[in-house]
């Protein structure tokens, strides 16, 4: 016997299916989704005529029918119905930017905050202060959700936060953002950056869902050290939410000493700063700053200088090793590497492949392929953007009924 929330929740799950059969093929038509769905026509109609009083699908045009009978009608996603805000905390401040269920995404400026280490509440301050800022609420606009991607280890569950050193707990900073923003009435999300920039760049690399790599690893080095973990396209967050945070994982017991009292910790080769400094490029040599010493340091690349292919042969090695661990550990089949690592992937791979030789020889059919992420220092962004839809395309009843929009009484 279904009761009625069983029905509820089954008229959700299937206004969610018809939703996403659109996000991923339209414009399509209401026959389409019914036979790709398996869902009776009858039903998909209703369902249609409901996401359209939403405000979320609209028709445009026709298509022949093949001959026999009206032509059918097309539906496609109304792309501003709802807005999705990402925020991407770094070291060095906050980046924002929104989109709609379906096009490009567009820039929403940046601010400052206090730094990664002083107390939740005022970086909770200077994240509600930028949103407000740069997201005005307008008439016939939902919306969505508001993802935050933070930089450093986020916590999640009922783990206590961090007390010392750098981190977030999730749901305390999701609370105090929620406190501080009376006029942004939408769900809000925290989550590591490392792990949106993995999903992000999983898409963008296998953009179909067919056919897609089981487990994929990915590293990332830009202003840190992170990684994650990411198994049938979706985050792995581990027990606490730290799964993937590979910077002080050791890969060389005789290496250097780490300031975590480790030695040989991964962050300590292929952080920026430890490349820059094995590349002769450290602050002392480059002091005004790491963009200024970056661009040097990519010129000397190009120009084959022996210091800097060094510091990135034995950035490689240690990478090897690290990745060696991981994919004995998870059996990925991809590393993905992004952030600076992306752009010196051609520089890495000697050193990464000496260290993977030795498991390509043991298993010679089940290659392990190593990855630049192709979407640079957005990435985060844009996995903020994508987990914001798909959380609308997963439930679309949160979307309340449009003011204006006409009803609907189409039914092919
Ligand atoms: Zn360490």
């Amino acid at each position: 016997m279904n009761s009625p929330a069983d029905s509820a929740a089954v008229r959700r799950a299937n206004l969610s299916l018809v939703l996403r059969h659109l996000a991923a093929n339209g414009p399509c038509a209401r026959t389409d989704i019914a036979t790709a769905t398996g869902l009776v026509h009858a039903s998909v109609t209703a369902l249609v005529a409901d996401l359209t009083r939403r405000g979320l699908v609209e028709e445009v045009g026709a298509s022949a029918s093949g001959g026999r009978g009206r032509p059918r009608r097309l539906l496609r996603l109304v792309d501003q119905r709802v807005r999705i805000v990402a925020a991407h905390v770094t070291w060095q401040g906050i980046r924002l930017m929104t989109a709609g269920l379906v096009g490009e995404p567009a820039d929403a400026g940046q601010a400052g905050h206090p730094g990664p280490l002083g107390p939740p509440e005022a970086m909770a301050d200077a994240i509600a202060a930028a949103v407000e800022e740069a997201v005005s609420p307008s008439p016939g606009v939902h919306l969505g959700r508001l993802v935050i991607a933070m930089a450093g280890p986020v916590t999640t569950g009922r783990a206590p936060a961090p007390t010392r050193g750098i981190g977030w707990h999730a749901p305390t900073l999701t609370a105090l953002v929620t406190e501080r923003s009376p006029g942004l009435p939408c769900p809000v999300e925290v989550v590591n950056d490392a792990d949106l920039a993995a999903l992000a760049e999983h898409h963008a690399l296998h953009p179909h869902e067919t056919n897609t790599p089981h487990t994929v690893a990915y590293i990332k080095s830009d202003s840190g050290v992170g990684g994650a973990l990411l198994i049938n396209g979706r985050i792995h967050q581990g027990s606490h939410g730290l799964a993937g945070e590979l910077a002080h994982v050791p890969v060389s017991p005789d290496g250097p000493r780490c300031r975590c009292g480790n030695h040989g910790c991964l962050t300590a080769y292929v952080s920026t700063h430890a490349v820059l400094a094995a590349a002769g490029l450290g602050r002392d040599t480059v002091p005004q700053g790491v963009d200024t010493a970056l661009a040097e340091f990519t010129r000397r690349l190009h120009a084959a200088e022996t210091r800097a292919l060094a510091a990135l042969e034995q950035a490689g090695h240690a990478l090897g090793a690290a990745i060696q661990s991981i994919v004995g550990l998870t059996d990925a089949e991809e590393v993905i590497l992004g952030g600076h690592l992306a752009d010196w992937t051609p520089w890495l791979s000697p050193g990464i492949d000496a260290r993977l030789s030795p498991r390509r020889a043991v298993f010679p059919t089940l290659p392990v392929t190593i990855t630049p992420g192709p979407l640079g220092p957005q990435a985060a962004l844009h996995g903020a953007l994508r987990t914001g839809r798909d959380r609308i395309l997963a439930d679309p009843a949160v979307v309340p009924s449009h003011p204006t929009h006409p009803v609907s009484s189409g039914t092919e």
